[in-house]
């Protein structure tokens, strides 16, 4: 069976003192059987580690070289040495902003497992892809793409997060993200075999204590990529024990 996470973006949000959130989350023991990962940004990423306790911490990038002349960046060895296990590859936002293809997400997946770091690699469609018709097309498409040869289920982890469904209260209903879902675990067991049954896979876009119980009674999700619900841990904590209790 895949395993259970509940995984944390924070992504351009928060300096030290929203540490505090982090140590309010610790204050709940994390409940067996689910990792809950904090990612939050790359300055935070040690002292969060410090205090972080049974929590994980990501990271929300990392380069696909592992040293060298690139201003500004930082390598998955970096990212490991500064306390994190897990690192977000190709996030949206990411492939918007920074233009990112799946070839540079799959470069980063194989730097970030050569590190010892687990990838949680993210696809997913735009709202004119859906409507379209496009949708598994384009994510098994990406899927295929981002996820190196040498991905394990130990390794790699997969975020399904329609694009349109990020930051903006647009939930997928929950035959869509079945669909998906299903899809994607078919393209992981075609590929790997047996151990694409056991590669984790979550629904990341606009999840909330309010339908975590609805979304983690689906089949083939694993778990969840949070946003904006995962910076106070008041919100975060209830979408843990869901996930808990699914
Ligand atoms: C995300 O950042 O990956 C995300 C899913 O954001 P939100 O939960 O805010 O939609």
């Amino acid at each position: 069976m895949a395993r259970k996470i509940a995984a944390g973006n924070w992504k351009m949000n928060g300096t030290g003192a929203a540490l505090a959130e982090l140590d309010s989350l610790t204050q709940d023991p994390v409940p067996d059987g689910v990792d809950v990962l904090i990612c939050p940004p790359a300055p935070l990423i040690s002292r969060a580690a410090a205090v972080a306790g049974a929590v994980k911490i990501g990271a929300q990038d990392c380069h696909a070289k592992s040293s060298g002349a690139h201003t500004g960046d930082i390598s998955a060895d970096m990212l490991r040495d500064a306390g994190a296990s897990y690192v977000i590859l190709g996030h949206s936002e990411r492939r918007s902003d920074h233009a990112e293809t799946d070839a540079q997400v799959c470069a980063k997946t194989q730097a970030a497992v050569d590190a010892g770091l687990i990838a949680v690699v993210c696809i997913g469609e735009t709202l004119d892809e859906r409507n379209a018709g496009q949708t598994l097309e384009i994510v098994c498409g990406q899927l295929a793409a981002s996820l190196p040869d040498t991905a394990t289920s130990a390794t790699c982890v997969v975020a399904y997060e329609p694009i349109w469904a990020i930051g903006t209260g647009k939930v997928p209903t929950l035959e869509q993200i079945s669909e998906v879902h299903d899809a994607l675990r078919a393209a992981l067991v075609e590929r790997f075999g047996d151990d694409g049954l056991q590669f984790s896979l979550l629904y990341g876009g606009s999840v909330k204590a309010s339908n975590a119980v609805d979304i983690f009674g689906v089949p083939n999700v694993d778990g969840a990529l949070v946003g904006g619900a995962s910076l106070k841990a008041a919100d975060f904590s209830p979408i843990i024990a869901a996930l808990a209790a699914a």
